[in-house]
């Protein structure tokens, strides 16, 4: 059967010297495994899919098992992050994060819409590490990861502009007010301002995110922030990570 879809290749791996097995997620949110046969030869017509994150309609032909692919028609180009290293790694370091938590034969439609969000957030030169922390966040739940920011652990208040520390032992915001010898046990200081993007990212939905932009330092500070979370509740270690510029 003759397939069309609109997708991101999200892996590849060599199957002989000219062919390679591509793994596409599709707008549906699937894995579908295809062979590109003479992928690597010169004048192969899948040379689009060596330059970048695009994304691509691929026509396959696929019964069970692995699919072999037809042909790749540029759907939309992320020009400007293929262009600039440091966008590229942070889109780098967001395909990770969406890709480990793919479990085979489920759907997963919005993860692919936080990629594609992602990428066109970047490519559209929205502040980095917060387009970064923006999508963390939505996918921690997968991670198993709390972000308990809409109140105070302690005194219940909802007043963001008191919110002054996390806490691992309440696993929420604490606030300046409720400090003590006993609320800061296992409480980490967090920049107001990173505390309540969290706030504010946690709940929008991303169809209302047309852009971001918040100053590069309060991004930092919001992406150390979710990664403290990533580290404490999922122990999941990201090696695009590292190439991201602290
Ligand atoms: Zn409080």
């Amino acid at each position: 059967m003759i397939y069309q879809q609109t997708g991101i290749m999200i892996r590849q791996t060599n199957y002989s010297e000219t062919s390679k097995i591509l793994t596409v997620l599709t707008e549906a949110g699937e894995q579908v495994p295809l062979m590109a046969r003479g992928f690597n030869k010169p004048k192969s017509p899948f040379v689009v899919l060596r330059q970048g994150f695009n994304e691509f309609l691929f026509t396959y032909n696929r019964f069970k098992g692995i699919g072999t692919l037809n042909d790749v028609d540029v759907t939309e180009r992320f020009k400007v992050l293929n262009g600039d290293f440091d966008l590229y790694t942070h889109a780098s370091y967001i395909m990770e994060v969406i890709v480990r938590a793919l479990e085979e034969e489920m759907a997963y439609p919005s993860y692919y819409r936080l990629l594609t969000t992602g990428f066109k957030l970047l490519d559209e030169k929205n502040e980095r590490y917060s387009v970064t922390a923006l999508v963390l966040i939505k996918m921690l739940p997968a991670y198993g990861g709390e972000l308990n920011v809409d109140h105070c652990a302690i005194c219940g208040q909802q007043d963001f502009k008191n919110y002054s520390h996390y806490s691992f032992k309440y696993h929420s915001v604490i606030c300046n007010r409720c400090l003590d010898e006993e609320t800061l046990e296992r409480a980490v200081p967090v920049s107001n301002k990173a505390l309540y993007f969290s706030l504010y990212f946690k709940h929008v939905k991303l169809e209302d995110v047309k852009s971001i932009q918040i100053s590069e330092d309060v991004g930092k500070a919001l992406l150390k922030f979710i990664e403290m979370l990533y580290e404490e509740y999922s122990g999941v270690y990201f090696k695009s990570k590292k190439l991201i510029i602290k």
